[in-house]
């Protein structure tokens, strides 16, 4: 398979990539474009870019679903324009400066240098317009909204919603054909997120990772998520062993075992032990003894009978 766009409603597409099974968006408008999410490396990013010039010579925006690398290390082909996401710039920066460092690392591991040669030089563009809460975009004859998720499949996820064509890009909120990503994820809160955006009920959903969808597949995928919450919730308060969790678990023993190594992470440690009383203090400093029979005032006559 080669990288193939799929129109999965009018002006709305959705380009197919090979590398990492990957699914980025364009939605077209009569004055302007927006770009969703922008590929894995520069060379992917300006495929993608020359991709979008055949379709339309509009002005673009980018938006980020969110900070992980490959879905918007290909943004340096795009020049100077918007670029929407629900995290700041600084943490862009950093962040992608650290991913840039592991996956040219990881790459180099699997032999693959030409691939971790063309990470290490991806020059990082943070976005420069920040969605807080939700932002409708106005792309000429259409609206597009951009939304804020809160903790999902991490914590800056972000949404588009193309409601005039019944479309939701639900980034790596679901993935179709691979099972969901729970590094760096919120597995508590993730199920809960997708069923709140899928409430408009939109007619396509297009996951971050392999073909686009329909809502019903969507809520099948919620209905998972929802069960993987629950299984890490009982492995967490001793009902269930971790491994009747791995054996039994909608998205496979890899995926499960990531899913509870996340919720231990987020567990706060307990508490420390508090500190035992060490040289007593002087009796001007104790506290005064609280003398406890004093209320028991009966006036019992012990003399009289
Ligand atoms: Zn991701």
């Amino acid at each position: 398979m080669s990288n193939r766009w799929i129109e999965v409603a009018p002006r709305v597409w959705v380009r197919r990539l090979e590398e990492l099974d990957q699914t980025l968006g364009l939605v077209i408008g009569d004055d302007s474009c927006l770009v969703i999410d922008t590929g894995i490396n520069a060379e992917a990013g300006y495929e993608f870019a020359t991709a979008i010039r055949e379709k339309t010579d509009l002005p673009w925006q980018v938006v980020y679903t969110h900070d992980h690398f490959d879905h918007w290390f290909g943004t340096s082909a795009f020049g100077e324009s918007a670029i929407w996401a629900v995290a700041d710039g600084a943490h862009y920066v950093g962040f992608g400066d650290e991913q840039r460092k592991a996956w040219a690392a990881r790459y180099r591991r699997d032999g693959r240098e030409e691939d971790a040669r063309r990470i290490a030089r991806t020059k990082l563009v943070p976005p420069n317009c920040r969605v807080n809460g939700a932002v409708g975009l106005n792309l000429g004859g259409r609206t597009v909204v951009l939304r804020q998720v809160g903790l999902a499949h991490s914590d800056n996820d972000l949404v588009i919603e193309v409601p005039d064509a019944g479309v939701l890009f639900a980034g790596d909120l679901l993935e179709n054909g691979a099972p969901p990503s729970y590094d760096g994820a919120f597995p508590y809160e993730w199920p809960q997120a997708v069923e709140y955006l899928l409430s408009w009920k939109p007619q396509v959903v297009v996951p971050g990772h392999g073909d686009p969808a329909d809502y019903w597949w969507a809520r099948a995928q919620a209905r998972d998520l929802a069960e993987m919450a629950r299984l890490c919730s009982e492995v967490a308060q001793g009902f269930l062993t971790e491994a009747e969790a791995l054996a039994h678990n909608p998205f496979g023993e890899a995926t499960m075992k990531s899913a509870l190594k996340r919720c231990k992470e987020l567990t706060p440690p307990p508490p420390e032990p508090a500190p035992q009383a060490s040289a007593p203090a002087s009796a001007a400093t104790l506290p005064q003894p609280v003398i406890v029979y004093d209320i028991f005032d009966y006036n019992v006559d012990l003399t009289g009978r």
